[in-house]
């Protein structure tokens, strides 16, 4: 393409001359760059151009969000639809990874990326090596701002959060070309990037396609996608923060595996959103562990760790009901009373198990259910006439009658 005058770009109500349609799940500052440098510009003069240089959109992290008169300038200069636009920022997750969106502050799951003054503090966007390299025109995704992205589900490696020659965090409009670094001008692209928990991928893609189809199965019921994601985010800070973060981790790598080092973090609390992307890996393959077969290896390692509900649901300000019944259910610091069908269940199952059903092993099953516990335990004293089940139990086990049971 000719070079642009850059007052060509920027005339307010034209279109430009150059407009790409977005590529699947493009993110919106990386759809700016490839409009810049199609109509070979720097993405600095196009953005100063087209918006004017008095506020500084390099100090914005316009992905997370986008105003108005932005927006609508790319509606009309690339001719596509306003829709089309707000579906390459982040708040577009609402609905399936977040049930609201703070435009001014922090939002689980969405990676921060802190621009002061022009530079990027945190590494809060990621990238695919293998993507940037080997993509027709190379652009970022959408997803590589969430969290529990880590790996590319394409090329099975570990997504990178940084130049792998200075470890500057990425920024987009101030470097050469998309995959170079900003700050020495590296190629972001260089080196090879470490391959990724094979098992991690397979539960990286599954959550991928439940922040794609809006849903999910968990414990084989038909779960709105941010459900889970908030259960699964919720999982993941209490492997992080917490007086019982480090038991909880030694279980799980106990019973599962998973490394249950602590994590890198500066704070003794700190949102999941701030680890660096290796650390993030090696957490969200300890959730992906903790949460097969969901609920009951997360029920018994909190049982094994002494996390109780209230632990388990500690700054969670509004806990999804789906993650609420499985505390009342299985974690409840109040005692479940079994109820009378239950008891005899339990007792019926003691008798083919040990032969009887005493008393001291059906409170142990069922708690402080005592009246049904009375009607369905074997009384261990003499009986003048010793009933049917009573006498097959003692010729099976061969116990000498007259035992009677403490507390009976
Ligand atoms: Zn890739
Ligand atoms: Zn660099």
């Amino acid at each position: 393409m000719e070079a642009l005058l850059p007052t060509q770009a920027g005339t307010a109500s034209r279109p430009w001359p150059y407009q790409p349609r977005p590529l699947p799940d493009e993110l919106l500052s990386s759809y700016m760059v490839r409009l810049a440098l199609g109509m070979d510009l720097k993405p600095i003069t196009f953005l100063n151009t087209v918006w004017g240089s008095t506020r500084n959109l390099l100090a914005q992290d316009l992905d997370n969000f986008v105003p108005h008169r932005i927006a609508a300038r790319i509606q009309m200069g690339a001719r596509i639809q306003l829709d089309a636009v707000h579906s390459m920022t982040l708040p577009s997750y609402v609905g399936t990874l977040l049930t609201s969106h703070n435009p001014r502050g922090r939002n689980p799951w969405l990676l921060p990326i802190t621009v002061d003054n022009n530079r990027r503090h945190r590494h809060g966007l990621q990238f695919c090596p293998i993507c940037l390299a080997t993509d027709a025109a190379p652009h970022f995704r959408r997803r590589w701002r969430v969290a529990f992205v880590t790996s590319c589900t394409t090329h099975g490696v570990l997504l990178r959060d940084r130049c792998p020659t200075c470890q500057e965090p990425v920024h987009q409009h101030a470097a050469a070309s998309p995959r170079h670094c900003a700050a020495c001008g590296g190629d972001l692209c260089a080196t090879a990037p470490a391959v990724a928990f094979h098992d991690h991928l397979l539960w990286q893609t599954e959550l991928e396609a439940a922040l794609l189809r809006g849903w999910t199965l968990l414990a084989g019921e038909p779960t709105r996608a941010h459900v889970m994601f908030a259960i699964v985010r919720q999982i993941a800070a209490l492997l992080v923060n917490g007086k019982r973060a480090d038991r909880l981790r030694a279980e799980v790598s106990r019973a599962w595996g998973g490394d249950p080092a602590p994590y890198a973090k500066p704070t003794a609390r700190q949102p999941i959103e701030y680890l660096d992307v290796s650390e993030r890996h090696r957490l969200f393959d300890m959730v992906s562990r903790l949460m097969r077969g969901w609920p009951h290896r997360f029920v018994h390692v909190c049982n094994e760790a002494g996390l109780h509900r209230s632990h388990a649901i500690k700054d969670m300000t509004d806990p999804p009901f789906a993650y609420e019944a499985v505390l009342r259910a299985y974690m409840d610091r109040t005692p479940y009373c079994a109820s009378e069908p239950e008891v005899a269940a339990a007792a019926e199952w003691l008798r083919r198990t040990q032969g009887r059903a005493t008393y001291r092993e059906l409170k142990r099953i069922c708690g402080e259910s005592r009246e049904a516990i009375y009607r369905h335990m074997d009384y261990e004293r003499r009986q003048a006439t010793p009933s049917r089940w009573r006498m097959q139990a003692v010729l099976a086990s061969g116990l000498v009658d007259g035992a009677i049971e403490p507390g009976a």
